[in-house]
């Protein structure tokens, strides 16, 4: 009897990280590409930007040209069953990615809106209010922004708890119908003792709370967004990915 074998391999998805690149290793795709190693999964890259800095100075940034961003697209080919994006340079980078979105279609679209790096340098040459940019958050599946991120796209000041939850109705009416996850990550709030994620989905609504931990290490945004998704490509829910992604930035970028 011949049996059918099945390759070992034949489960793991490939994902494709769309971000710059920060040499130093701490942010942007070197961050993606570790995660998604660690985790086992297949990855590919499309670079937006190139950029210098260390893990305390950042120096310049340049954005890649746009046939040769096009062409590493169209080298990713179609079998891509996630998307993870950060830092996007410009609107013109964002709309040759919206087209490619559309061409390609994949199953998984997670959008952390890189617009600034920690360090300080705007990293999106753009408004936030640009119809592209808004484009994409009405397509991506998953959004993961921080408090400064979502006051640069509903452009104003969110203060309090009323003021967060209703920002975040305002991202769920602007997102896609239904976005299937909305992340509003708790680092950068007042709460001294407690870093909560606030998680919104079909499914209802959730908070992940944990301790704070000393230190404020680059690349969490990163980390984070890139551990949600190989979460989903590994089969998890979306609020079990949020769980499983708040865990794996505690555990691999700060002390214990
Ligand atoms: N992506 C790239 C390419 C970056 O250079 C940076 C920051 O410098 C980020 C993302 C955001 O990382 P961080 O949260 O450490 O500022």
């Amino acid at each position: 009897m011949v049996r059918r074998r099945i390759s070992p391999t034949a489960r793991i998805k490939t994902v494709l990280a769309v971000g710059g690149i920060d040499p130093s290793g701490h942010a942007g795709l070197f961050a993606d590409v570790r995660v998604f190693t660690d985790l086992g999964i297949r990855w590919k890259v499309a670079a937006t930007a190139i950029t210098a800095q260390s893990k305390t100075k950042f120096y310049s940034w340049t954005a890649v040209p746009i046939p040769t961003f096009k062409a590493q697209l169209q080298a990713a080919g179609t079998k891509i069953f996630g998307v993870k994006i950060g830092m996007l340079a410009t609107p013109r980078h964002l709309a040759v990615l919206l087209d490619w979105l559309k061409q390609t279609g994949p199953r998984w679209i997670v959008w952390d809106p890189v617009l600034s790096a920690s360090t300080g340098p705007t990293l999106f040459r753009g408004s936030p209010r640009h119809p592209k940019f808004l484009e994409l958050l009405a397509r991506c599946d998953v959004f993961t922004p921080n408090l400064p991120e979502v006051e640069a796209v509903l452009n104003r000041k969110i203060a309090g708890q009323s003021g967060i939850e209703k920002a975040a109705q305002e991202l769920l009416k602007l997102g896609k119908k239904p976005m299937r996850l909305l992340v509003l990550k708790g680092g950068h709030a007042n709460d001294r003792k407690y870093s909560t994620d606030l998680v919104y989905s079909p499914r209802g609504y959730a908070e992940l709370r944990a301790a704070r931990r000393p230190g404020n290490p680059r690349g969490t945004g990163c980390t984070y967004a890139a551990a949600l998704l190989s979460a989903l490509c590994l089969g998890r829910n979306g609020l079990e990915a949020a769980r499983f992604a708040k865990d794996y930035v505690l555990k691999h970028l700060f002390a214990k």
